[in-house]
């Protein structure tokens, strides 16, 4: 344990996870700091990651931004949810859609009990139907929560799509304006102390050395420091996630502008499309086995929605995370800590998460063992409950192709097993601990990926039949009624987002 008080703070990467590390550090630790941060124009960021999940609200409130102009400077736009299409069989649709399912709070009981109830009876539409978010977002209308007691006008909880470059660039106005020192320049050495193996430098391809006490590996993929310089190790993933590669490109926009990220089953893999206000982003994850990247290539161009504004970008990735998060004196954040594809947006969730533990553990009087591996212990957690979500996606499958019958059988680890078999036959899920997705979550990607629970909460039954069909009926016209209030998306960010 070193008892040295630390105040230098090098970070390597300038993507988004070094500028959000840089621009929340400085705003929460001012002057404590002293923040370095290095990149390269040449190497460049891996320059895609558009959607995200409603938690990055916080995050841009506790670095104080305006989300209007946050919109404007990142040509954003809203998000209520994803649409998986095609997941279960060719031609299905389900939302995941952010928020509260059935609108209101019912108490003990949540409402999707009753929705089993009248489902199995055959008298409930779709899931979709009576979760606010996805009413509005199939209406393609948006307005922020507003307090109007007993409406569900007062329950929309929302993401945001954006260009992940100018989101870094935002970024680093604010950090610099609080103090942090960019350099730009190549890492080309990292000079290690001889007795602890803590990092003690890194060099420039300018020849100069820039020290640090505490080092945030954001050098992406390629895991500069955690991986290629302290050898930590890496859990791959493969055997659950068998995507390994992307193909991304934008196209032009067209309307509507709709305010949820689609994501469509392919042969191998799934489809993309991230709508921004200046173009909409769109990509293939597939898997290399059963799908080459000239076909992939051409898969996605035979399928976008509007004219590709360049050629298709090849990207390649082992789903996993490193042994290690944060190993002596170099914690990894970004893409270097791990990386799981976009399916439920949570890979700049987890930059997020990572630095608000980092802020939690942050070693100011030196690294203590014990502290580190509690910080280890809880990003592992994080990564591996949503690994087991995304899993679901693929597992609960009635697709044809031999990619997806793979899925179907494939070996998934205990704790998922355990999650469906429990709410196949009970309806009940839970959040344990730390996880990030919610019941909400979990209960509708597992309707919509075809696993229905076989009984409902019993305290269901003290509604007769009747008030049971009326209450459900009500809360899905109620929710119809609601977003028909709302203002269309777009006309919703030319007034409210567009001007200062
Ligand atoms: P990068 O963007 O790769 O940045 C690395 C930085 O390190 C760069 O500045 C580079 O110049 C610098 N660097 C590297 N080596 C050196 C060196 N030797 N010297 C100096 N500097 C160096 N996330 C989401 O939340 N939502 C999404 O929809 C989403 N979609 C994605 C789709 C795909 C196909 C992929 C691959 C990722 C997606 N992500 C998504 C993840 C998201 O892109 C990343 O989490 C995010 O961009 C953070 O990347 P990063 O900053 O860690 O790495």
């Amino acid at each position: 344990m070193s008892t040295g008080f630390i105040r230098k703070l090098t970070i390597v990467g300038g993507g988004t996870a070094g500028w959000m590390t840089a621009a929340a550090l400085s705003k929460l630790f001012g002057t404590q700091l002293h923040i370095r941060l290095i990149e390269s124009e040449e190497i460049g960021t891996v320059g895609v990651g558009e959607a995200t999940i409603p938690q990055i609200r916080l995050f841009n409130a506790t670095l104080g931004l305006d989300e209007n102009e946050f919109i404007r400077e990142t040509q954003g736009s809203f998000k209520l949810g994803i649409e998986f299409n095609g997941w279960l069989r060719e031609g299905q649709a389900y939302m995941h859609a952010f928020g509260a399912i059935g609108g209101r709070d019912l108490g003990l009981v949540p409402f999707y009990h009753y929705w089993i109830k009248q489902h199995r009876a055959g008298r409930a539409g779709p899931l979709g139907d009576y979760v606010f978010n996805s009413v509005a977002a199939y209406q393609n209308r948006f307005l922020r929560s507003a307090s109007i007691p007993n409406s569900p006008l007062s329950n929309v909880q929302h993401a945001f799509h954006f260009d992940a470059g100018l989101y870094a660039r935002y970024l680093r106005r604010h950090a610099e304006a609080n103090g942090v020192q960019r350099t730009e320049g190549k890492v080309v050495d990292v000079g290690l102390d001889p007795e602890s193996g803590y990092i003690r430098h890194v060099q420039l391809d300018s020849g100069e050395q820039v020290e640090g006490e505490l080092f945030i590996d954001c050098s992406g993929f390629r895991g500069l420091l955690i991986e290629q310089t302290l050898k930590t190790g890496y859990h791959d993933w493969r055997q659950y996630l068998p995507c390994d590669r992307a193909m991304a490109v934008p196209c032009a926009s067209v309307a509507p502008l709709t305010p949820y990220t689609r994501a469509t089953a392919r042969t191998a893999g799934w489809q993309w499309r991230i709508p921004l206000q200046h173009r909409i982003g769109n990509g293939l994850v597939y898997c290399s086995e059963f799908i080459s990247d000239d076909e992939a290539a051409a898969l996605l161009l035979a399928n976008l929605d509007g004219k590709a504004l360049a050629e298709p970008r090849p990207l390649r990735f082992v789903t996993g995370m490193r042994k290690q998060f944060w190993n002596r004196n170099c914690i990894a954040i970004g893409l270097a800590s791990g990386f799981m594809e976009p399916l439920e947006s949570t890979s700049i969730h987890f930059i997020q998460s990572s630095i608000g533990k980092l802020v939690a553990f942050f070693p100011q009087h030196g690294f203590s063992q014990t502290e580190i591996d509690e910080y280890n212990r809880q990003v592992q957690f994080e990564f591996i409950r949503s690994r087991d979500f995304l899993v679901l996606h693929y597992l609960a499958n009635q697709r044809e192709e031999p990619f997806w019958q793979r899925c179907r059988t494939m070996q998934i680890p205990e704790t998922l097993q355990q999650k469906i078999e429990l709410f196949r036959c009970s309806g009940r899920v839970f959040k344990e601990h730390e996880e990030l997705f919610t019941e909400p979550s979990w209960v509708q990607v597992m309707i919509g990926q075809g696993i229905i629970p076989e009984r409902h909460h019993p305290m269901v039954e003290t509604l007769g039949e009747e008030e049971t069909r009326r209450m459900v009926d009500g809360v899905g016209a109620l929710l119809q009624r609601a977003a028909q209030v709302m203002p269309e998306h777009a006309e919703y960010i030319a007034k409210t987002c567009a001007s200062a």
